[in-house]
């Protein structure tokens, strides 16, 4: 497998109210953690919240 120049990596998207690390993804970091916010499902508050990419 041919490695892409642009610097992908897997990150978590992680609940700002419960801090549950819901959904993984990957993101480009070429420029630094992307700051995104996505607004998911999160299953211990049974709604949609804020998650933010959380970098290992
Ligand atoms: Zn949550």
């Amino acid at each position: 497998m041919a490695k892409k120049k642009s610097k992908r990596e897997y990150v978590w998207l992680e609940c700002s109210k419960c801090k549950s690390r819901n959904y993984r993804t990957n993101v480009s970091v070429a420029e630094g953690t992307p700051k995104i916010t996505l607004k998911k499902f999160c299953k211990n508050e049974r709604e949609h919240t804020v998650h933010k990419i959380r970098r290992k």
